[in-house]
């Protein structure tokens, strides 16, 4: 059994490893940079120790730090949460041959599905539906290149195999503009991520963005916990979360949730991990895996009621899933609004001090955030602060709920986007539900 867990993360996601460690009654040592010694979780941590300066490459992605951090406390286990070294396979690597569990999937694992191109023939293998593409990587002969774009009909998208973050791809109109975007998409992707393996795909107009969550021990179960609509999106970044999606039949989710879970049991997945779609005209569109925690797993926590960060230190411990698929039913509807330290006209970064803090509260409303009053919200690191959460019997209730949470919240002392997030729960588009991609950045004129 794991008695001490090191949590390699910062912010809310580190608060909310520490709370299921206490529920599980597993000590807790948190690392922080030295900008960080007083984020809450530092402060309710059994131990805690300094990693290294501001700056994430000197601290929270210092390798060697971590690892010593673990030495240093006998701890059993390292919990990456999500950013950071979360998908980084070397890492998972170290931390096992250092002798700590790595509380998240196989090393090689992460691998296999952090090249998308490896993720994508995994997936079709196991009966997973993706998007039209080049079915591997494109060659250097621009014939072939040519002759494939005209297959899968314009426009098409090109992407790097080892892209991510929404980097390293580029849209494609015309047989005219191709060989020169993959030519140009070739030097990104090698500057950018040292590898210059591209893949191509249809390109489609107005996708939504639905995910499904999955849980796998090491004993051969995986189970789905239905899926997650992000369609509400600025610079490929989510702004609001729901679950589930608005509109999608129980059948088809019931088929593409166990074939996820199928897919899991091929590739001897282990932990808590995420299938991402694009979902456009009733059918869904596998673009690739992400292989830890998402921000957004709350709002899947409420409708199924599953703790899915407590079962991800179970799983790590060697337990088998407690639940069945038949155990898993989805019960009202969930929102999540990232709440960020930003302007919310222009999305500059606004840290400094919180002078006063009142949070929202009443049926339904969970509100996961490291902040307390005098917490200053350093400059260094991403601006989310918090994540508002509202459940309710249905989406409109839980709409309801969320607009009086956001009108009862205080954050003094900074900005936030809670004004966006109220207009956006007053929108006419986002109350209809299954909105595109392209919705919010249309709505705010971008
Ligand atoms: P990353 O790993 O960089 O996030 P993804 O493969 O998840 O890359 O793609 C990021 C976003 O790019 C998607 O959420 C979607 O908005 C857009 N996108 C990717 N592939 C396609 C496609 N084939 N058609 C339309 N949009 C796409």
């Amino acid at each position: 059994m794991i008695d001490k867990i090191v949590i390699a993360n910062r912010g809310e996601i580190a608060l909310r490893i520490l709370r299921a460690c206490r529920e599980l009654g597993i000590r807790t040592v948190a690392v922080h940079s030295e900008a960080d010694r007083t984020l809450k979780h530092v402060r309710l941590a059994d131990e805690s120790v300094c990693i290294g300066p501001a700056a994430s490459a000197e601290s929270y992605l210092n390798v060697p730090a971590l690892i010593s951090a673990a030495e240093v406390t006998d701890a059993q286990a390292i919990h990456p949460g999500y950013g950071f070294l979360s998908e980084n396979a070397d890492f998972a690597e170290q931390v096992e041959r250092s002798g700590f569990i790595f509380i998240g999937p196989k090393p090689e694992t992460i691998r296999l599905m952090g090249d998308k191109i490896s993720a994508i023939e995994a997936m079709k293998a196991a009966g997973v539906p993706t998007v039209p593409g080049s079915d591997g990587p494109l060659d250097d002969n621009n014939e072939r290149t040519l002759e494939l774009a005209r297959q899968i009909g314009y426009p098409v998208i090109i992407k790097a195999a080892g892209g991510g973050g929404g980097r390293g791809m580029r849209v494609v109109h015309s047989e005219a503009a191709l060989l020169n975007a993959v030519a140009l998409t070739r030097e990104e992707a090698r500057a950018a991520f040292g590898n210059d393996t591209l893949y191509m795909e249809k390109f489609l107009a107005n996708p939504r963005h639905v995910e499904f969550q999955i849980l796998a021990d090491e004993h051969g179960n995986a189970i789905h916990l239905g899926e997650r609509d992000c369609s509400m999106q600025r610079r490929h970044q989510k702004v609001v979360e729901e679950a589930p999606a608005p509109g999608i039949p129980d059948e088809l989710r019931r088929k593409i949730g166990n074939a996820c879970a199928q897919a899991c049991r091929e590739i001897g997945y282990r932990g808590a991990g995420t299938f991402e779609f694009l979902y456009e005209d009733g059918e869904f569109f596998f673009i690739e895996m992400n292989t830890r925690v998402q921000v957004e797993h709350p709002v899947t926590e409420m409708v199924t009621g599953v703790d899915i960060v407590k079962q991800q230190i179970l799983i790590a411990a060697g337990e088998q899933l407690p639940y069945t698929q038949a155990d898993i039913k989805l019960r009202g509807h969930a929102i999540e609004c990232r709440i960020n330290a930003e302007n919310p006209e222009n999305f500059m970064p606004s840290p400094g001090k919180i002078t006063q803090l009142h949070v929202a509260g009443g049926p339904g409303i969970r509100f996961d955030s490291h902040i307390y009053n005098g917490y200053t919200v350093p400059p260094y690191y991403d601006s989310m602060i918090g994540k508002l959460i509202a459940w309710g019997e249905d989406r409109d209730s839980a709409i309801a709920r969320m607009r009086t949470a956001l009108s009862e919240m205080v954050i003094e002392g900074i900005q936030t986007n809670i004004p966006l997030q109220a207009d956006i729960m007053r929108d006419a588009g986002f109350e209809a539900g299954g909105a595109n991609i392209h919705y919010l950045e249309k709505k705010l004129g971008l």
